[in-house]
C-alpha cells in the first residue's frame, strides 16, 4: 500500500480546482438570489449568469443565446438527441437519426428511446482504430435523416473523430450535427464554426469544474423541443431555476482549461507516451487500443492478454492506483465494452483492457510507479489464471 493515491481516471471525473471553488463560493453563501427575481439579489445572480454565458460563448466562438445550461453531460445529450429529433419529426423533416456505434450511453440510450417511439436509428461503424469514416456517413444519409450525432473524442479509447469532415457532409444536406465533446474540453479546440457542428455537449466535472452542471450549444435556428417543461429559463429551452454557483464554476473552469490548453495537452501527451511505451515494453502480450496519434493527449487504453481487467483494477487499487476498465458506467457489469467490440476486439481482448486517463495532478513519478508495479501484477494474475483453467 502506498500512501499517495495515483489518480489516473480523469475521464470518469476530475477534482474541483480550488480556484473554481473560490469563484463559486459567493453564490453558495452571500449571493443567494434567483436570477428571475427583480430585486437586487436576483439582479446580482442574473449578472453572474450573464458573465458566465459570455465567457463560455467566447470559448465556443458562438453567441450567448446559443448556450443552454443544463444539469450535466447526460442531460445535454438527451436534450440534443430527443429535442432535435422530436422537433424535426413535428416539422415533417423525417424520423431517421444516425449515431456512431461508439457513443456514450447517454446518446445511445436516448437514441434507443427514440427507436421505441417510432424513429429509425442507423449506427455508424468504426474501423480498427475506432474512427468513423466520412464515406460511411455519406452512405447512411437518407432523405428523411433528421439528426446526426458523432462524439468528438471517445471516453474509453480517446479516439478523436474527423468532426469537421462529418460536419461538411451534414451541412451539404441541411442535417443538424450534434457532437458530444465532453472528453475534448481542455484538450482540443472547441470552436463550433471550425468544427461545423450545430449542437455540442459539455459537462463541467470533466474539466475540473463541479458535478451536475453542463451545457448544450445549439446553433441559432436549430429546431429543439424542450425536455424539461416549466418556467421560461434558458430561453424556454430548459426550465428550472438556474444552478448559479454551478454555472459560475463551469464558466471559470472552461476559461481556465482553454487558456492553458496548449501547454497542458503537450505535457499530458508526453506523460501518456511515457506510460504507453513503458507498459508495452515491460508487459509481454500487451497492446494499445485505438490509434497511436489520433487520440486524446491524456488517454492510454491498453490490453493485457489473460489478465481480466476487473482483477487488474482491484490489484492496482491496492497499490493506490486508480484506473478504469473503460466507461465508469459499465464497470461492475461483466458485459464487454461496446466500444472495444465495435473496434473488432474479441470478447476476451475486450475484457482484458484497462483505461488510464491522465490529468492535472499527474507527474512523471506517477507514471513510473505504474510501469514499475503493473508487470508483476499482471504476471501474478496470469499464473492464477493458468492454474484455475
Ligand atoms: C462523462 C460523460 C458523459 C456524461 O456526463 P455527466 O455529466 O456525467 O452526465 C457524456 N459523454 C461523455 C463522452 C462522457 O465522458
Amino acid at each position: 500500500m502506498s500512501d499517495r493515491i495515483i489518480y489516473l481516471d480523469h475521464a470518469a471525473t476530475t477534482p474541483l480546482d480550488p480556484r473554481v471553488l473560490a469563484a463559486m463560493l459567493p453564490y453558495l453563501s452571500e449571493q443567494p438570489g434567483n436570477p428571475s427575481s427583480i430585486h437586487q439579489l436576483g439582479r446580482a445572480a442574473l449578472h453572474a449568469l450573464d458573465d458566465a454565458r459570455e465567457a463560455v460563448a467566447l470559448v465556443l466562438g458562438c453567441t450567448r443565446k446559443e448556450i443552454i445550461f443544463t444539469g450535466g453531460g447526460s442531460e445535454s445529450d438527451n436534450l440534443a438527441i430527443k429535442g432535435v429529433a422530436l422537433a424535426q419529426r413535428q416539422r415533417g423533416k423525417g424520423s431517421h437519426i444516425i449515431i456512431s456505434v461508439i457513443e456514450h450511453d447517454a446518446v445511445r440510450n436516448a437514441a434507443a428511446y427514440l427507436e421505441q417511439i417510432g424513429f429509425t436509428v442507423t449506427l455508424l461503424p468504426v474501423d480498427r482504430a475506432g474512427l468513423v469514416r466520412p464515406d460511411d456517413l455519406r452512405a447512411a444519409m437518407r432523405p428523411d435523416t433528421a439528426l446526426v450525432s458523432v462524439m468528438y473524442a471517445n471516453n474509453e479509447v480517446g479516439t478523436v473523430q474527423p468532426i469537421a469532415a462529418l460536419g461538411a457532409i451534414c451541412r451539404e444536406r441541411g442535417v443538424p450535427l450534434h457532437t458530444d465533446a465532453v472528453q475534448a474540453a481542455g484538450m482540443l479546440p472547441l470552436d463550433v464554426d471550425a468544427l461545423g457542428v450545430d449542437l455540442m455537449t459539455l459537462t463541467a466535472h470533466k474539466f475540473y469544474g463541479p458535478k451536475g452542471v453542463g451545457l448544450l450549444y445549439a446553433r441559432h435556428g436549430t429546431p429543439l423541443t424542450p425536455q424539461i417543461n416549466g418556467g421560461g429559463q434558458e430561453r424556454r429551452r430548459r426550465a428550472g431555476t438556474e444552478n448559479v454557483p454551478g454555472i459560475v464554476g463551469l464558466a471559470t473552469a472552461l476559461t481556465m482549461a482553454e487558456e492553458r490548453r496548449p501547454t497542458y495537452a503537450a505535457r499530458l501527451h508526453g506523460l501518456r507516451d511515457r506510460l504507453i511505451d513503458g507498459l508495452l515494453d515491460h508487459v509481454p502480450q500487451s497492446w494499445l487500443n485505438g490509434d497511436r496519434e489520433l487520440r486524446l493527449p491524456n488517454n492510454a487504453n491498453l490490453g493485457f492478454a489473460f489478465a481480466e481487467s476487473e482483477s487488474v483494477l482491484l490489484l492496482l487499487d491496492q497499490h493506490g492506483i486508480c484506473a478504469s476498465s473503460g466507461s465508469a458506467c459499465s464497470s461492475g457489469s461483466l458485459e464487454p465494452s461496446h466500444v472495444l467490440t465495435a473496434m473488432g476486439l474479441g470478447v476476451d481482448a475486450a475484457t482484458c483492457s484497462v483505461r488510464f486517463s491522465l490529468g492535472q495532478g499527474n507527474r512523471a513519478e506517477d507514471i513510473d510507479a505504474v510501469v514499475a508495479a503493473l508487470p508483476t501484477l499482471i504476471s501474478r494474475l496470469r499464473e492464477v489464471a493458468a492454474h484455475t483453467s
